[in-house]
């Protein structure tokens, strides 16, 4: 049994192997058993009923109340050569009447409906009177009352389904599901406790980071310049925030679409379009948006703004990273953002214990913008009720541990700065201060006479303001709002001016996919062919071939159907339409770039691969290969990261990527021999190979900045 659902996971899907939870799913499923399969979102649940109901005789049902995905997933299934079809009210009543009559003649694999249509006694009757292999509940948490989002008809379906005595097993998938939604299930379907497979709720693809303190606008243009060409959602958390960022994004050449409940239905039709078919790579938008969009590619997902609650945020965060390639989960917080949720529940019409609870939810939000321990843990606890301290060593507090400024200082020259403004300032004005700035308002408020007056001069006045904005965030300085909001000491700023309490800086570098361990040039042709094959298909391009595949096939650069057949997402089916002229373009590219190797070997032999652009020119091409450059023409780290406005984190990874590309570096400035022994050491005895344990082991003097040049030189990281 097992080596043929192996084989069909390879032929008609193109993987090698399964992922966590699947291939137990399917064993019950083979064996006729109810189950029921709890998986977090781009786990893979669909083919935890796609190859079952390829190993049986017989047509699946899909059951699923996201009418949007249907056309998506039969798309899907019939790229891979699977007859599959779907019924829904988007369709007209000939072509209803047209599949169903196909299906009653048993010609389709898979069929997709929404609960409705079991509603119609002509459906059940064909329904009843044909051979199946099996029925799936997708988005199976909608059956239950106890879930957070309750479909009424889909719950109603369940007593008609279960007088068909042909169906041999019903099979529920969900992402998302409480103690009591699954035991509900289970009650409803008849599954027993050993048929239902979870898989927790972590997704180790994701990362998720907290910025705090920085001009929400000038992160994201930052971030956008460091990723473009990649997908990617930003959640506000208003229609008017939406608008506002969409301008000013657009404004300044970005190619975004913006989405929210306030727009004309063809408007957000038409933008959720473009998103999904690769026209416009960045969607600006609502939590309106979302709800059955299964696009795989999405690379990161911003808010803008704190969500309401933990439930929303990963909801919406994992629509990152689908097709399991590494991705980013990135939320832009402010003070304000707690002003603005806790309006938002005032305002709304529910009774006072549902606005308790919602409280309550938005506490543990809160909390997760304060907390110090690792992000994802504090997700996957506040789902699993558990209180684990794991580390993922993905996320911002994971990544930065240890890479905290003390800023006390700092933070008590400003901190006396606004009593000696007394209080009446906001934070430009009292950034002016500190900076011993010439302004006329400033002058004619005689602050160029306080004793604070210039005492930070050696910072910029953007450096200044982000450091005010970080006390803010840090509840160390409170805001009073107005027209003009003000600056106010709290209790923890006389802390903090009395010197009990100690003041730490994060920095949040922009996550850059530091891994590229493919060739971006290619990817980009890559990618053109895919979306011009998507277009004459009428498909997104995602389901032509995921991000995923795409980069496989720059990483080993398969020239024979052999090879090809081994890249992740190349089954039999894709390789007869699509092999040929994929391999194609690898070819030409091989052609016109013969100094390129596949760059699984390129990290080995160390060859500078430089895209003939960038070679030439001095300011322009990939963003790291600017801040070499800039490197190797004198300029210190510190400098680089100030004229681009990068930390210097990212600017250090710019030069290691560099590095890592081919380009030589002088690493005297980085560390010496000595050091560089001391550390290759202890790596090689500590156990865990992990940055931080490596750390922790060394004396307090080996920066993380030393440990990693130490890695990235002798190619252990
Ligand atoms: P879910 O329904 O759990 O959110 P999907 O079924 O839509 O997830 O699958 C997400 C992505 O993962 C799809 O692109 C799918 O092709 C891919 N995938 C599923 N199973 C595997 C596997 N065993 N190996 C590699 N990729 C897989
Ligand atoms: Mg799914
Ligand atoms: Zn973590």
């Amino acid at each position: 049994m097992t080596s043929k659902v192996e084989n069909i996971l390879q032929h008609y899907f193109g993987y090698q192997t399964f992922r966590p939870g699947q291939a137990e799913t399917i064993n019950h499923v083979l064996h006729t058993k109810n189950t029921l399969a709890v998986m977090p979102t781009g786990s893979g649940k669909s083919l935890c009923y796609q190859i079952p109901a390829l190993a049986m005789e017989g047509t699946a049902i899909i059951i699923s109340p996201l009418i949007s995905l249907m056309k998506d997933q039969v798309d899907a299934l019939i790229a891979n050569g699977i007859r599959a079809t779907y019924i829904n009210s988007s369709i007209s009543a000939t072509l209803q009447q047209e599949r169903l009559q196909k299906i009653a003649d048993g010609k389709f694999k898979f069929v997709y409906v929404a609960p409705e249509r079991f509603e119609s006694s002509f459906f059940v009757n064909i329904i009843k009177s044909i051979r199946l292999s099996l029925v799936a509940f997708d988005e199976a948490h909608c059956i239950s009352q106890w879930g957070h989002d309750f479909r009424p008809s889909y719950r109603s379906i369940v007593p008609t389904l279960k007088q068909l005595h042909n169906i041999p097993s019903f099979v529920a998938l969900t992402a998302t599901a409480t103690k009591e939604v699954i035991a509900d299930i289970q009650d409803l379907l008849h599954i027993n406790d050993q048929c239902v497979i979870k898989t927790g709720f972590e997704r180790k693809n994701l990362s998720f980071h907290l910025v705090k303190g920085k001009d929400k606008e000038t992160y994201i243009r930052s971030f956008l310049k460091e990723r473009k060409d990649e997908s990617g959602i930003i959640y506000t958390a208003t229609r008017k925030q939406a608008d506002t960022l969409y301008s000013q994004l657009e404004n300044a050449g970005y190619a975004v679409q913006k989405y929210h409940a306030g727009m004309p239905e063809f408007e957000r039709k038409e933008a959720q379009s473009a998103f999904i078919h690769d026209e416009q790579t960045i969607m600006i938008a609502t939590n309106a948006f979302g709800m059955g969009i299964d696009k795989s590619n999405v690379r990161y997902v911003i808010h803008y703004a704190m969500p309401m609650n933990i439930e929303s945020y990963y909801q919406e965060a994992g629509r990152a990273g689908r097709d399991g390639e590494p991705s980013d989960c990135i939320l832009l917080f402010s003070p304000q953002d707690i002003q603005l949720q806790k309006f938002l529940i005032e305002q709304s019409e529910m009774d006072e214990p549902m606005k308790q609870n919602e409280y309550r939810k938005l506490q543990a939000m809160i909390n997760y913008c304060h907390t110090h321990n690792c992000l994802t843990t504090f997700i996957v606890n506040y789902f699993s009720d558990l209180s684990s301290e794991h580390s993922c060593n993905r996320c911002s507090n994971c990544q930065n541990e240890g890479e905290k400024t003390d800023i006390t200082e700092e933070a008590q020259m400003i901190l006396s700065c606004v009593k000696r403004m007394g209080e009446n300032f906001g934070v430009g004005m009292t950034a002016k201060v500190l900076r011993g700035s010439k302004d006329k308002k400033l002058i004619a408020f005689n602050m160029h006479k306080l004793s604070t007056y210039g005492i930070l001069s050696s910072y910029t006045e953007k450096e200044l303001t982000e450091w005010i904005h970080f006390l803010i965030a840090e509840q160390i300085l409170s805001t009073v709002e107005g027209k003009y909001p003000t600056l106010k000491l709290n209790k923890n700023s006389v802390a903090v001016l009395k010197g009990n309490r100690k003041v730490w800086m994060q920095t949040a570098p922009i996550p850059s996919n530091e891994e590229v361990d493919f060739h971006e040039g290619l990817f980009a042709n890559l990618r053109n062919l895919r979306k011009s094959v998507a277009d004459d298909k009428n498909v997104p391009p995602y389901v032509i071939f995921s991000d995923a595949t795409l980069r496989d096939l720059c990483r080993y650069f398969p020239t024979s159907k052999d090879e090809i057949l081994q890249i992740k997402g190349i089954g039999e089916r894709k390789y007869e339409q699509y092999g040929e002229l994929f391999m194609q373009v690898i070819q030409d590219f091989k052609k016109e770039h013969p100094e390129i190797k596949p760059k699984v070997q390129i990290t080995n032999t160390h060859r500078p691969i430089r895209k003939k652009t960038t070679s030439e020119s001095t300011h322009d091409g990939p963003s790291h290969i600017v801040s070499y450059k800039m490197f190797q023409s004198g300029k210190s780290i510190k400098d680089i990261a100030t004229i681009r406005a990068m930390t210097e984190q990212t600017i250090e990874g710019h030069l290691f990527k560099a590095f890592q590309d081919g380009y030589p570096l002088l690493w005297d400035i980085f560390f010496n021999e000595e050091e560089e022994d001391v550390i290759l050491t202890k790596h090689e005895q500590l156990e865990e190979k992990r940055l931080k344990p490596l750390k922790e082991s060394l004396p307090e003097a080996y920066s993380y900045r030393k440990i990693k040049a130490v890695l990235v030189k002798n190619k252990l990281m």
